[in-house]
């Protein structure tokens, strides 16, 4: 806007939205009261971004308070997952902006996104599984960590409104973690098109279980329904005789207990098995290579209760 008395700072949620002047990074800024009072509304690409998302079923957001704990992992095995069904059309958008690495974990890295004439075109893992990601979009995985607010925001935006997806059943949408005026854009941008709703992702340690309450603060302030609670690395699980051991002991009844605390459903606990980790790193599917795991057990449990839910639920506009 021309009238701003100095440039958008970082995380800046855009001078004509409806977060203008509100969001935490709008504190100090010089622009703060021109935004608060300016001419806001709701951001056309809100309604462009339902249009070109009618096709598609169900979004789910995956979500984490702390990086590290498997939130993309998860996104790509659930993905993988889901795409077994041959008739089930699946799509994962990576929106990590701080870390894509979705790409390498579906054996995709170094594929660039092309343009056909209908939007951007999604890079294929198999006929039923399309993925985009910010990382096709860099030449170097280093560029993240230097994108300003509006550029995120400005990404996250034209990822949701340009990628020709077509018809879907399910969208996987793997988030930054934590609660950033990011995921507030997010949220917003998706508010007609509907989000069905969001798994949160946790490992057993009180330390990621305190970032995960504020993660379910953030769902139920602006709306979007929790499908659930998984704790990820919840016990050790040996590749050779299958026999657990409890890596991080939950002092405080892990997410288990969280979700009985906040009465959210606890979707199942994941176990920590080196070969999820090799899978990931190799680009290979561990859903499809292990299926004799305990890991792939608790992964059926966890999507088969994400599934019954999606089947149960007509998804609802946020905020
Ligand atoms: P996030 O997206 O939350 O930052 P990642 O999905 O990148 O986390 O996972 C972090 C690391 O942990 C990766 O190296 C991944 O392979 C590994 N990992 C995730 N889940 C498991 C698991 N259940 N067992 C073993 N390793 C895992």
């Amino acid at each position: 806007m021309s009238h701003l008395a100095a440039p958008e700072p970082e995380h800046c949620p855009g001078p004509e939205t409806e977060n203008a002047g509100k969001a935490s990074a709008c504190d100090g800024c010089p622009n703060q009261s021109i935004c608060a009072t300016g001419p806001t509304g709701p951001d056309p690409a809100v309604a462009a971004i339902a249009a070109r998302l009618t096709g598609v079923k169900h979004k789910i957001l995956v979500l984490s308070g702390k990086g590290g704990v498997g939130k993309s992992t998860f996104s790509s095995n659930l993905s993988l997952f889901l795409s077994q069904d041959l008739d089930t059309q699946v799509g994962l958008l990576d929106i990590d902006i701080c870390g894509p690495s979705v790409p390498k974990m579906v054996g995709l890295e170094g594929e660039q996104i092309r343009q056909s004439s209908s939007g951007w075109a999604p890079v294929y893992v198999s006929d039923n599984l399309a993925v985009m990601s910010i990382g096709f979009l860099m030449a170097n995985q280093n560029d993240a960590v230097i994108w300003k607010g509006p550029k995120k925001n400005g990404m996250i935006k034209q990822f949701l409104k340009d990628v020709d997806w077509g018809d879907l059943d399910f969208l996987v949408v793997d988030t930054p973690p934590g609660t950033s005026d990011e995921h507030l854009s997010i949220v917003q941008y998706l508010k007609d098109a509907g989000i069905t709703g969001a798994v949160l992702i946790t490992t057993p340690q009180e330390v990621a279980l305190q970032d995960v309450r504020r993660e379910i603060d953030f769902c139920r302030k602006v709306g979007v329904p929790m499908i659930g609670l998984v704790e990820n690395m919840s016990a050790f699980v040996c590749p050779k005789c299958n026999g657990e051991s409890v890596i991080f002991p939950p002092t405080t009844g892990g997410a288990e207990g969280l979700a009985r605390e906040q009465k959210i459903p606890f979707l199942g606990a994941i176990p920590l098995d080196p070969r999820i980790g090799i899978s990931g790193d190799a680009g290979e599917s561990f859903v499809d290579l292990y299926q004799d795991s305990p890991a792939y057990a608790a992964y059926v449990k966890v999507i088969s209760a994400i599934t019954k839910y999606c089947k149960e639920t007509v998804p609802v506009p946020s905020v």
